[in-house]
């Protein structure tokens, strides 16, 4: 196995080129206080639009998202636009 792509530098400088930005998390459209601990549930952690999972780029600036830790894990895989709908139980 090959190391974990995000301890690698490139990632890394990802990261603290959208850090810079201090941009709102684009799940909840909130602030987020880029001083906090990055084990804090409202910390800055670098989402991905397009999660890898579904060939997104790791590296990609334009797949890049700022978001808060507790939304980006709320979110998991999925895109905010594929939310699954609770389905009703009568058809
Ligand atoms: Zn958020």
């Amino acid at each position: 196995m090959a190391g974990n792509p995000r301890n690698g530098r490139p990632y890394r400088r990802l990261c603290a080129w959208l850090r810079a930005q201090q941009l709102p998390c684009w799940l909840c459209g909130h602030n987020i206080n880029y001083q906090l601990h990055a084990r804090h549930p409202l910390s800055f952690t670098l989402d991905h639009e397009r999660p890898l999972s579904r060939g997104g780029d790791l590296l990609d600036p334009a797949n890049a998202r700022a978001a808060h830790r507790r939304c980006n894990s709320a979110k998991g895989n999925r895109t905010p636009r594929a939310q699954p709908q609770r389905a009703s139980r009568r058809w």
